[in-house]
């Protein structure tokens, strides 16, 4: 029988609806859910995966437990009988536990509200995640200036006239902590009602393509090109915040602090002319609704939240934070800023560097350290939740290492990764199509209020469990083993239900369900000062730390000569998302992705041709792959992709394993972070590349 479900699909922010249509379990098409309010009929090609994921022969079905080289299937209750002893061991005997959530967690709203029982059962003072390798300083920066670190403004794309995109690539990513579905359709839309697009970054990348106006900038330079562009329009007279004037504290300290740079230092540092930025101020400050966002490129630097900082006063400067067509905040069905703490920050250190604690979290990059120092306070258990560090942190290779070191390991993963590979347990959720989704953590980043609940579309395999299942019944299982108690399980429906009716809207999940293409709430509309969670309803404009940031080590690094070496920045594909569907065969077919893109110059200079196998040589380490030689790099930056490297010892991809690249973070430093939010520096990490016969030969 033909059955019909529509259903979001989950595998990027973008939230698109889509219409799955199937005979029993067998998928016969996904296609783009033309009702669905926010994505209007569009899809990506990743929404094919969907079924790939669903149906992958490689996919774990039961748990498993390492048995020398072999993975042995075990039982739910054996498994969860075996790692609570082990787990319980391990705490009598003083040792520390860590606990690591990848990526996919915040796409899944189930899991959430059990992962505290987790943290507590197996004793973890902080934990780790992907938020620290790309994400948290825009946390930090909301933290300090609206008293929320969950308070994301939003680019209102639809109805500004000129967006600014530094460091982000959207075309690729479709949007990131930015849920905007078919963002190429958004931005013709822009630019036939006469505004315009404006791309900053390293590369020419797709999103640049279809751009009014692209400008190469110098990766990790962002500062110097946001301070020109405050001062070019303090400069200008087109300082001008509106009605937000009444809610900023410290707008002065800012300017005084931002009037000790001048343009033209700041322009030679970032690589842009002085006389395009004086432009480009021009027009943001022109009066019209305009928007600046940045993403990967600038929060992914050893600047990431000055960064952030001041992308947020140049929408201030300009009007057009929480104005239509500027930076907005949304009003989602379930607020999560009313029901969650702002956040904390700096409460304890880690043991071996001292990074504060921020968020709950200590930084990814310092993982490694703190399984393999040895000492009190060591890490040696951990347990992973739909992560891959080992391909998505820096220093993969030395992450990789002190895995090996752990006396338990869980992952709770559906393959065995790079990562997983090193557990003594694996516990498999169920397909993907056989739970339940809300976009708990994405619906308040979307470029519209809408609400749109999917129940599973299949049946749940029998014996294969939920993933917040998995991650309750362990650490229930743990805190009986520890002699600890925690509270009864409550069904993630109804705690999503409850937070739906504690929120403004008042809405219930059923009244959500009633509405199977998804519910539009409307477009995003001024809130402030009623959404700041600051005490005073004020805008800090001027928190101590940043201000000290800027006048501080970003003047020292303004003051240094910059480096004439090859700097290596990443790239995303639209094919891919991080290294979740490396395993999708539909998604895997075409021209060979991970390749090493330099600029015709560079390559000539090296005697590199294209296709040409090379070695990109860092501090961290060294890998080889071929050369794409490009005219969209910027001279002096190479570019690798993320989410590469699947020839690792015992990873069963066997699609990914065909075509494995290298990992981008197997050349990246645990050194080099933002030391203001933990983040790890991923752009800019100087490299060496020479062809590969070279390197051989030089051996
Ligand atoms: S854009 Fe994202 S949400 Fe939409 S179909 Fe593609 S992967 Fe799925």
């Amino acid at each position: 029988m033909l059955t019909s479900h529509h259903r979001t699909c989950h595998l990027c922010e973008a939230n698109c609806g889509v219409i799955i249509t199937a005979e029993g379990r067998n998928i016969l098409s996904i296609k783009g859910d033309p009702e669905n309010p926010l994505s209007r009929g569009h899809v990506c090609p990743k929404s094919q995966a969907l079924a790939d994921l669903e149906n992958d022969p490689d996919r774990l079905r039961t748990p498993v437990k390492r048995v020398g080289d072999d993975w042995l299937p075990i039982s739910w209750d054996t498994a969860y009988a075996e790692i609570a002893a082990r787990m319980a061991a391990i705490r009598r005997a003083g040792g520390e536990a860590g606990l690591y959530l990848g990526n996919p967690t915040a796409h899944n709203y189930s899991i959430s509200p059990q992962v505290p029982a987790l943290k507590k059962a197996i004793g973890a003072r902080s934990a780790f995640s992907a938020s620290t390798v790309d994400q948290i300083p825009h946390q930090l920066v909301q933290l300090l200036m609206f008293g929320h670190n969950a308070l994301f403004p939003i680019p209102d794309i639809d109805r500004t006239q000129h967006m600014v995109i530094i460091g982000g690539n959207p075309l690729a990513s479709n949007g990131s902590v930015w849920t905007v579905p078919d963002v190429k359709k958004r931005i013709a839309a822009l630019q036939a009602r006469g505004g315009r697009l404006t791309v900053i970054d390293p590369r020419r990348t797709e999103t640049a393509l279809v751009a009014d106006a692209h400008h190469f900038i110098r990766p990790g330079s962002d500062p110097a090109l946001l301070v020109a562009l405050l001062l070019a329009l303090d400069e200008a007279g087109l300082v001008n915040p509106g009605r937000l004037g009444a809610m900023l504290d410290g707008w002065d300290s800012v300017w005084e602090a931002l009037r000790t740079f001048e343009i033209p230092a700041l322009a030679a540092a970032c690589g842009i002319d002085a006389a395009v930025i004086h432009g480009l101020a021009a027009e943001i400050g022109a009066g019209d609704p305009a928007v600046v966002y940045g993403r990967i490129g600038v929060s992914t630097a050893a600047f990431g939240t000055l960064n952030q900082w001041l992308i947020v006063l140049i929408n201030i400067a300009t009007g057009n934070l929480d104005r239509v067509g500027g930076a907005m905040f949304s009003d989602p069905a379930v607020d999560i800023v009313g029901q969650t703490g702002s956040g904390s920050q700096g409460r304890f250190r880690s043991r071996v560097s001292g990074h504060p604690e921020l968020l709950g979290e200590f930084p990814a990059v310092a993982m490694a350290e703190e399984i393999a120092t040895p000492g009190p306070g060591r890490i040696t258990a951990l347990f992973t939740i739909a992560g891959n560090p080992v391909l998505s942190v820096p220093d993969g290779g030395a992450l990789d290492a002190a895995l090996d070191t752990l006396e338990l390991m869980v992952s709770i993963d559906m393959y065995v990764t790079a990562t997983s590979a090193h557990a003594d347990y694996i516990l498999p959720p169920c397909g993907p199509l056989e739970k339940d989704h809300y976009p708990l953590f994405l619906a308040p980043i979307a470029v519209r209020n809408f609400a749109k609940y999917s129940p599973p579309v299949f049946e749940r395999t029998p014996g294969t469990k939920s993933d917040w299942e998995i991650v309750a019944e362990l650490a229930r299982a743990i805190a009986a083993a520890t002699g600890d108690t925690l509270p009864a399980i409550v069904p993630p429906r109804d705690t999503l239900d409850r937070m739906l009716k504690n929120s403004p809207r008042g809405l219930s999940l059923a009244d959500i369900e009633a509405h199977p293409h998804g519910l539009d709430l409307g477009a995003l509309e001024p809130r402030l000062p009623e959404r700041l969670r600051t005490p005073d309803k004020h805008i800090a404009c001027a928190p101590e730390a940043l201000i000290a940031d800027l006048t501080g080590r970003f003047a020292d690094w303004l003051a240094e000569a910059p480096g004439d070496g090859l700097v290596l920045i990443g790239r995303r594909r639209v094919r891919n998302n991080n290294s979740w569907l490396a395993n999708s065969h539909r998604l895997a077919k075409g021209p060979a992705r991970c390749t090493l893109m330099i600029a015709p110059a560079d390559a000539e200079a090296r005697g590199i041709a294209d296709g040409m196998d090379v070695t990109i040589t860092s501090a961290a380490g060294r890998v080889t792959i071929a050369a794409e030689i490009s005219d969209a790099m910027m001279p002096g930056v190479v570019s690798l992709p993320h989410g590469f490297g699947h020839d690792r010892p015992g990873i069963k991809l066997s699609v990914a394993a065909q075509r494995p690249g290298v990992s981008h973070n197997d050349l990246t430093e645990r050194g080099r972070i933002d030391p203001l939010s933990g983040n790890a520096a991923l752009v800019g990490t100087p490299v060496l590349v020479a062809p590969a016969s070279q390197a051989v030969a030089a051996e």
